[in-house]
């Protein structure tokens, strides 16, 4: 999706519904009520209203937008809805031509895309670029495979944090990230599996390996004692130990995984410049996505879907405290130092 195509496809409102629409029913408009397939389309005119001001007493004449109708036609039914009925879509007053412009934003930026930047790119206050951002974001959870197969490299690091110049101590706050790469077979490229971990790393990573790597598959880590579980298994298992400074032994090494590490946070330190612990999953689920989907034909078309049928993301819970943080003890031995 680039820009030239955004504007001739979804240069109207009208055309941006119509897509939404055949998005939705691909199998022809049903009423959201009833389910019946008897439905008849119309649309109101742009027109002005006369509106009196409260507080000034004037009569003033007000813009009503065209709206695109469905009418449904069973007797018993009659509901008139819209493309965007019951879905996030209609949750916020913003044009369904903004939301769409805001996911090719999304989707086209390989590291990401900060509000402050689509707040400009769209004309929308910072508040929305923000929470369009974020919904975009929920609606990319998920695309990495069930189970991971073939050779599974396995890997740790460590994003974000704070560093105080004037007790020049080391980064504190940072947060541990737990990741998994599925190498390239013929079945398809690469695919990448990331959560942020806390404190109790040794039963989580055990958990995660366990939960999403298959039995067969070759598991390659480094000498983090996190992974020591795996010898005591049949899994087949190899180690690169980074503080010989052993990265790269024939096929055992980690460098998939640590590519995806570094493309995250060159996204984080140029993109976003505070990324808070509580919204990581989310920053790493846009990451994990794009990575995933990277030769998808429509990732475009893929979030549209996604943010149809999924469940509104609140604004009052993106915006609510976070819930208390544990510290993050090194998950690491050495030399994993954020870049
Ligand atoms: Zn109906």
């Amino acid at each position: 999706m680039n820009l030239i195509k955004l504007q001739t496809e979804f240069g109207t409102e009208e055309k941006c519904l119509e897509f939404l629409e055949r998005m939705r029913w691909p199998n022809g408009v049903r009423c959201v009520t009833c389910g019946s397939d008897k439905i008849s389309k119309f649309s109101t005119k742009e027109g002005t209203r006369k509106r009196k001001n409260t507080t000034t007493g004037e009569v003033e004449s007000k813009t009503v937008p065209a709206r695109h109708l469905y009418q449904c036609l069973e007797p018993t039914c009659k509901q008139q809805f819209t493309a965007t009925a019951g879905t996030i879509y209609s949750n916020t007053h913003l044009p369904v031509q903004k939301w769409l412009a805001a996911i090719a934003l999304v989707c086209n930026a390989k590291k990401g895309i900060s509000a402050k930047q689509m707040q400009r790119d769209l004309g929308v206050t910072y508040k929305t670029a923000w929470y369009l951002n974020h919904r975009i974001r929920e609606a990319m959870i998920g695309s990495a495979p069930a189970v991971f197969e073939g050779t599974v490299e396995a890997d740790a690091t460590f994003v974000g944090g704070k560093f105080d110049k004037r007790r020049k101590r080391a980064k504190y706050g940072k947060q541990a990230v737990f990741g998994l790469v599925q190498r390239k077979s013929e079945t398809g490229h690469s695919k990448v599996y990331a959560q942020p971990v806390p404190i109790e790393t040794r039963p989580v990573v055990r958990g995660i390996i366990e939960d999403r790597v298959s039995e067969t598959a070759t598991v390659y880590t480094d000498e983090h004692p996190a992974y020591r579980f795996l010898r005591k298994t049949d899994r087949p298992h190899a180690i690169v130990i980074h503080s010989r400074g052993q990265y790269v032994d024939g096929t055992v090494h980690n460098n998939s995984v640590e590519n995806f590490w570094s493309l995250f946070k060159r996204g984080l330190i140029g993109s976003f410049h505070q990324v808070s612990v509580k919204h990581l999953s989310r920053y790493l689920a846009e990451f994990t996505f794009r990575f995933n989907n990277r030769e998808a034909e429509n990732m475009f078309g893929m979030v549209v879907i996604n943010l149809l049928a999924g469940i509104a993301l609140e604004y009052k819970r993106l915006i609510s405290p976070p819930s208390p943080i544990t510290s993050f003890a090194e998950l690491l031995p050495s030399g994993d130092e954020p870049s």
